[in-house]
């Protein structure tokens, strides 16, 4: 019997390749390891990478030589790791390289700022407020000849400064109408976020995160170290909330990371 590495299907011992997935098939599936891309590097840049991931305990890969760079290939058991400590090395060793020369995974840190949209809201509250209330007064003293304003029709200015001036003040009293419901959303996803992180250190004793994640914290610069955690608590917490958004995870890996 020969198997696909790939998908698993069995074929007769005649056959060589998997018609599906067009890969080389294997006489044993347990002793074959199958390896996946885990990122192009340049030639030049390939010999620290390699040593890097050696370093961190990735022993298994194969280097595929291309024109100008190697495809790095992992097992796949070993992926996922993998690409944290690439991360790691590229944030260390590559910053001021084009992504594009390197990056498979694209690593998002989008956060969810929920306070954002209160405080926005009371500033457009003050904004539209103190410009309402102005052109309100304006309206008023030239009304009453108080401040005349001279060279224009004194009904005509007073009408459209009034006008002017209710809508500024409206829109000002609607939004801060607003803010109570606003407000309470953003204490309600809080609590969400609260709940979650709390959640989270239930499960592991933070003290013992490095230690529990064999973390080799020397030689990492602080900005490397918070990539590698970064990572890690998001496998981690996505794992305990698999349905919730990248966006909220990320909020609450933030939250954790600053209580490491
Ligand atoms: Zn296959």
């Amino acid at each position: 019997m020969q198997y696909c590495p790939k998908c698993k299907t069995e074929y007769e011992d005649h056959a060589t390749m998997c018609v599906d997935c067009e890969v080389a098939l294997v006489p044993n599936l347990e002793e074959h390891t199958f390896m996946k891309d885990l990122v192009r590097v340049k030639i030049n840049d390939s010999e620290n990478m390699i040593k890097y991931l050696e370093y961190s305990g990735i022993t298994k890969y194969e280097k595929v030589k291309e024109k100008d760079t190697y495809l790095l290939k992992v097992a796949q058991e070993d992926y996922e790791k993998a690409v944290t400590y690439l991360n790691v090395f590229i944030h260390e060793n590559m910053e001021e390289t084009d992504p594009e020369d390197y990056y498979l995974d694209e690593y998002t840190s989008e956060v969810v700022d929920t306070k954002a949209k209160v405080s926005d809201m009371k500033s457009t509250v003050l904004t539209f407020g103190f410009v309402g209330t102005g052109i309100l007064l304006l309206a008023f003293l030239n009304f009453f000849d108080i401040v005349p304003i001279p060279g224009f029709n004194k009904l005509m200015l007073t009408i459209v400064f009034g006008v002017l001036g209710v809508i500024f003040v409206g829109i000002a009293v609607k939004t801060q109408a607003g803010i109570g419901d606003a407000a309470e959303q953003v204490n309600s996803k809080e609590a969400e976020l609260d709940d979650m992180a709390t959640g989270y250190k239930f499960k592991y004793s933070m003290e013992n995160f490095y230690k529990e994640h064999k973390i080799k914290t020397d030689g990492l610069d602080e900005g490397a170290l918070y990539f590698l955690v970064f990572d890690l608590l998001k496998k981690e917490v996505k794992k305990m909330y698999p349905k919730a958004a990248d966006t909220i995870i990320n909020t609450v890996v933030e939250r954790l990371y600053e209580e490491i």
